[in-house]
């Protein structure tokens, strides 16, 4: 379920003159902007003004969105940020096929273009340092954290000398 946080009630702005705005300041620790993307210390501050078509939106949002490290799957910050100017059309059925518009009960729902540009900010193949190890294809250890006693698994250099000590002992009579 997505926050309600980013959408707005801008009733008292449809009500005034043109040229008439307002500033909303956002300050969140946790949003939820869908069912898998979670924006942690979103933060900014967007303008809404009053226009014959609707209401401008201008303003900037930023905060921080958690992914996995491609190779290992440990959880990486991402700092994201979108800089907002968009004019959401008002009443409805005005806007032209696909532009964004006040809904009929006067919210504003930001939602949507955060989502976005926040999903494209995350690259699509990113690591935790440019040296991640990654997991074994066998056990599933992350190899960051040092290497696994699987046979044949690809292992950290620095153990393979160590590796090769072990395998010259003789077996146990
Ligand atoms: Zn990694
Ligand atoms: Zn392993």
């Amino acid at each position: 379920m997505a926050s309600r946080i980013l959408r707005l009630n801008v009733g008292f702005l449809l009500r005034e003159g043109i040229g008439y705005s307002r500033e909303f300041i956002f300050d969140e620790p946790v949003v939820q902007v869908a069912d898998d993307i979670t924006v942690q210390h979103l933060r900014g501050a967007v303008t809404l003004t009053r226009t014959p078509q609707g209401l401008y939106a201008q303003g900037q949002l930023q905060g921080t969105v958690e992914h996995e490290c491609t190779r290992c799957l440990t959880g990486i910050d991402q700092p994201v940020s979108l800089r907002l100017s968009e004019l959401y059309h008002f009443p409805p059925e005005t806007a032209p096929a696909d532009a964004p518009t006040v809904s009929d009960d006067a919210h504003l729902d930001l939602t949507p273009v955060v989502r976005e540009d926040f999903l494209l900010s995350i690259p699509m193949q990113s690591l935790c340092r440019p040296d991640c190890k990654g997991l074994c294809s066998q056990c599933g250890k992350n190899w960051n954290e040092g290497p696994c006693d699987c046979p044949g698994a690809e292992r950290d250099p620095r153990w393979s000398g160590l590796l090769g000590l072990l395998k010259e002992e003789p077996p146990p009579a």
